[in-house]
């Protein structure tokens, strides 16, 4: 409790999940009934599902990044910029880089971290769509790659080389932005495109494994017939300052950008803290709490929240992480109020992935399937809805992506 009696509700990271909660706690309690604090690595808070944009440099990270004092009022929840070092659970505290807090509820909503699993030489050589600095970063990097190769008598070819490490979601998006940027960057630069290679590589069969066939293929040709090489069944044992080493003949692949993106895991701060991981990640009751702490909640990226009925966890979702947030902001309501608590229950609303901005497609409403400009300007329906639930009109029209005029 506070000095005031109020019971503090302390919420770690503002990213999907975070937000929403917060903005479900401000709805669900008055500010006589509990002191609200969000803590984050920022003063912003940033659209995840567009850094793939942000990387290949087709979106201006000013649209990408929201200030989060412009969507949560400080005077009625108190913001902390600050980072994460470690959660103390038995003691009801949270320290941070700069100061540590306690709390009464805590609600971890740290996101994801890239998973290397491991490979020889990744973590070194690799830039990761992880955040919204690492992505800034390899947007440089590209265009820094183009401007330097006219000015440097002994640059080889591949330096414009393009890599892409595993051929899920977050792949297969950053290549559909790349297919359209390098254009762009060849134009701009007084280069051939034909000297640039886009390339990703996917060690399972088929790019996006156990996604609907035929919207795996519409993705591929759509990919291909723009210049994407897409090496499927081939798997990265390792990566060096050149590229990666592929397949069973150990061929190297050299590109001056190289990117990973084979995979994600929960934040570090959960296995620092001492929580038992599944996969780094905390597989949480159904109504959201870590085992053995009826005072905790973990949402997000960093949950490992079991679908019962096809018995495997859900994939980590923005979509998820907002649910997740309605679920745990109505569960702390009811532990205030001494109430039952409610189970989560995802309500899948689809999938739908760009492949640059006027391509894409996904499934919705069950199994409809969308191709080409339909499912683009779906994707970017999708991505509004989020800006109006967090924001209202004025968010939407200020970062919306659909332009009605
Ligand atoms: P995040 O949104 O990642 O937020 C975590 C927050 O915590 C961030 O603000 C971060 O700064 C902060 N933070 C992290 N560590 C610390 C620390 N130590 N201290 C303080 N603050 C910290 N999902 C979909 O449903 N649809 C899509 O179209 C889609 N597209 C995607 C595209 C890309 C390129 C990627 C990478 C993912 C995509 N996803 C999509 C998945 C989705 O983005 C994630 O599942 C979602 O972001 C998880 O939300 P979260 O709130 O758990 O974490
Ligand atoms: P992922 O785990 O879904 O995909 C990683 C891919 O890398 C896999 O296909 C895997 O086979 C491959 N891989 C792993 N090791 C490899 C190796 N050594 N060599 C070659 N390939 C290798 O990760 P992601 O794409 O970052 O997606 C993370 C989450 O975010 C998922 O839940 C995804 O659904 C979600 N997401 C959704 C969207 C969308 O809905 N539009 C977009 C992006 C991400």
């Amino acid at each position: 409790m506070t000095l005031n009696n109020k019971p503090r509700i302390v919420v770690l990271g503002a990213g999907y999940a975070g937000m929403m909660t917060t903005k479900r706690l401000i709805k669900n309690l008055s500010p006589e009934e509990a002191e609200i604090i969000l803590v984050n690595k920022h003063n912003y808070h940033y659209q995840t599902t567009w850094l793939h944009e942000l990387a290949a440099g087709t979106i201006n990270q000013n649209q990408v990044r929201i200030m989060i004092r412009d969507i949560i009022n400080p005077n009625r929840v108190r913001l902390i910029y600050d980072t994460v070092v470690k959660i103390e659970k038995d003691d009801n505290r949270v320290i941070l880089e700069n100061s540590e807090l306690t709390y009464d509820y805590l609600v971890v909503c740290l996101g994801y971290e890239t998973n290397t699993f491991g490979i020889k030489g990744m973590d070194e050589h690799a830039f990761f769509i992880e955040d919204f600095d690492s992505c800034r970063l390899i947007r440089e990097h590209i265009e820094y790659q183009f401007a330097k190769f006219n000015n440097d008598p002994n640059a080889h070819e591949s330096s414009l080389n393009i890599l892409v490490g595993g051929g899920g979601f977050t792949g297969i998006e950053f290549v559909g932005e790349l297919v359209e940027k390098v254009p762009k960057l060849c134009k701009k630069y007084d280069i051939d495109r034909g000297k640039v290679k886009i390339v990703n590589v996917e060690a399972a069969p088929s790019i996006l494994p156990n996604f609907d066939k035929d919207l795996v293929t519409y993705a591929r040709k759509s990919l291909q017939e723009r210049g994407a090489h897409i090496m499927e069944g081939t798997r990265i044992h390792e990566c060096t300052e050149e590229g990666f080493i592929v397949g069973e003949n150990n061929e190297l692949i050299k590109a001056g950008t190289i990117v990973w993106t084979g995979g994600v895991t929960g934040s570090s701060i959960l296995g620092k803290s001492g929580f038992d991981l599944t996969k780094g990640k905390v597989t949480v009751h159904g109504d959201l709490r870590a085992p053995g702490y009826n005072n905790i909640f973990i949402l997000g990226d960093c949950a490992w929240v079991m679908d019962k009925q096809a018995n495997r966890p859900y994939p980590p979702t923005a979509q998820a992480a907002m649910q997740h947030a309605t679920t745990c902001g109505n569960n702390i309501r009811a532990l205030i109020h001494n109430e039952p608590l409610e189970e989560f229950v995802f309500s899948d609303k689809g999938t739908v992935a760009s492949l640059g901005v006027t391509d894409g497609m996904g499934a919705i409403l069950g199994d409809k399937k969308l191709y080409g400009k339909a499912a683009a300007t779906m994707k970017k329906v999708v991505d509004d809805r989020y800006l109006f639930l967090l924001g209202g009109p004025k968010l939407l029209l200020k970062k919306g992506k659909v332009r009605p005029f």
